[in-house]
Formats: structure tokens, sequence, C-alpha cells
């Protein structure tokens, strides 16, 4: 199989080590960059099967805002990430909002929760 050499950054840390990785298929064959062993295991996972946490607005009918912000629960597979986003984008919710309060559940089939990061308050709720 043939190899390839990935550049990536960590995103375990703050620190965003940029990583050189070399790959065979779905293997990591050898990384260079990483400061802590942290970056060969997300090297590892990256090229095995690449996740990201998922963050974005949905439309608010009624609230305070007119948006509030959204994430996934847990990390999504990259590759769902564009489905996740227009799914979300088609959706507006009833205010008031509360953080925690699940936006759509098993998003995509991913078995991942999209969930409200802040509480909205109703307009009429305004002081
Ligand atoms: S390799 Fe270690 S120090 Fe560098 S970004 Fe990743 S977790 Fe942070």
């Amino acid at each position: 199989m043939e190899e390839r050499i990935l550049s990536m950054i960590c995103v375990s840390c703050p620190v965003g080590c940029d990583l050189k990785v070399q790959a065979r298929g779905k293997e990591v064959v050898s990384v260079e960059g990483h400061s802590c062993p942290r970056g060969v295991d997300f090297a590892k996972a990256e090229v095995a099967n690449p996740t990201r946490v998922f963050a974005t607005t949905v439309r608010v009918a009624g609230g305070k805002l007119p948006v509030c912000p959204v994430r996934s629960r847990q990390a999504v597979p990259k590759e769902r990430l564009d489905d996740i986003s227009r799914e979300v984008a088609r959706l507006t919710v009833p205010a008031p909002v509360t953080i925690g309060q699940i936006i759509v559940g098993d998003v995509c089939g991913t078995g991942v929760d999209i969930v409200a990061t802040r509480d909205l308050a109703a307009e009429e709720e305004r002081s």
C-alpha cells in the first residue's frame, strides 16, 4: 500500500504542534513534530478515523437573540460534518432554550446529540 506524508495540527491541547505524519493506509508509520505522546495518539486517530466536535448556531424563534450557539456532545466523524451542518441549518428552535437542551438527537444517525451551549430567554422575558 502506498505511503503518504500528511501535515496536520494536533488539536489535543492549545499548543497546536505541527505534525508531519507518514501513513500507510489507515496505519501511522511515523510522526514528527509532536511535543508529547498525545500528538502520536492524535495522529493515529486522525489517520484511522478523523473526528471533530461540531459547533455552530441555530435559529431561534421568539428569542431574546435570533440565534443560539450549539455543539455536538461528542466528536463526530469528520466526513459527516457537511451533512450535520445542513441538518442543523434547516432548524428553527422555539425560545426559551436551556443550556444542555438537546436540539437534535442522534444527528444524522451518528449517535451524537447536538446541544445548546447557553440559555436563551424568550423575547417577552426581557427585563
Ligand atoms: S503534541 Fe502534545 S503538546 Fe503538542 S499539541 Fe498535541 S497534546 Fe499539545
